[in-house]
């Protein structure tokens, strides 16, 4: 297992190299976060330890960066600043765990471990498929750079849509992710919740869209299949809410409907049969 501690107070990175070394670690030391950059570049380090104030930039956008480029090994942040909002605003960038200075090295060790058995694996802090992008902290959605406005519970639907994209899921498996145990209702209102999101996404006409999976539920596929679908399953209204089975059709053969049932499925309320 290597390590790469990124620290320019030499003394604390020089207690950091011997301790994780008697750990078992091989440890790479930096002092600057453009070293670092291009150490964590080009070795795939099974864990980072990175201070957040260093000589020619900070841990927050070395962290951002290496997690822009597509470098996933964990990141522990170390902080000297007892502020909440430097804590939030590492993890937001993309660091896993952190750590407040002064801190006890057997504590650092022991979070080490437990990111390294985690292993590097992908985990974007925006969500994208193709050209539609969800940034759960800043709570933005974007479709190539064009802004989306959402409800909250919108928001909710399409980040597990889009986390697990090409994944159908059941209207009982959405509920169980966008409702709390409070929540006694039926699962028509996963439909009614679709289609408000069809809606939102309709401009957005080269871009991931839903598919209705008859007797099952819903998937959010990528663009690029779109061309080898049948044009009729991106229908935004394709679902329609007073039967949300998909009786009418399968996803990929919905039945046209006018223009007013399409109003009225819009306004929330039940399209006539
Ligand atoms: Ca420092």
């Amino acid at each position: 297992m290597r390590l790469l501690v990124v620290e320019d107070d030499a003394r604390l990175a020089d207690q950091l190299r011997r301790g994780l070394r008697a750990d078992g670690y091989a440890v790479d030391c930096s002092g600057t976060a453009e070293e670092a950059r291009w150490l964590a570049t080009e070795n795939d380090y099974d864990a980072i330890v990175l201070d957040i104030g260093l000589p020619d930039g900070d841990g927050f956008t070395l962290c951002a960066d290496l997690r822009g480029a597509g470098r996933w090994a964990p990141i522990v942040m170390l902080t000297a600043r007892d502020a909440v909002s430097d804590r939030v605003r590492g993890l937001d960038v993309g660091a896993d765990d952190y750590v407040l200075k002064p801190f006890s090295f057997t504590e650092l060790s022991a979070r080490i471990r437990a990111l390294v058995r985690r292993g590097a694996h992908e985990r974007p802090t925006i969500v994208r498929v193709g050209d539609l992008e969800l940034d759960r902290a800043r709570r933005t959605v974007r479709f190539a750079g064009r802004p989306i406005v959402l409800s909250v519970r919108e928001f909710a639907l399409l980040e597990l849509f889009m986390r697990r994209a090409d994944e159908v899921l059941t209207r009982s498996e959405i509920i169980e992710h966008i409702w709390d145990w409070a929540y006694d209702g039926t699962s028509n209102v996963v439909d009614w919740y679709v289609m408000n999101l069809r809606q939102r996404l309709h401009g957005v006409v080269d871009g991931p869209w839903i598919e209705t999976i008859r007797g099952v539920g819903y998937v959010l596929r990528p663009a690029a299949d779109r061309a080898t679908a049948d044009p009729a399953a991106a229908d935004p209204a394709a679902v329609d809410p007073a039967d949300p089975e998909g009786s009418a059709g399968t996803a990929g053969r919905a039945r046209p409907r006018p223009r007013v049932a399409r109003e009225r499925a819009a306004s929330g309320r039940l399209a006539a049969p």
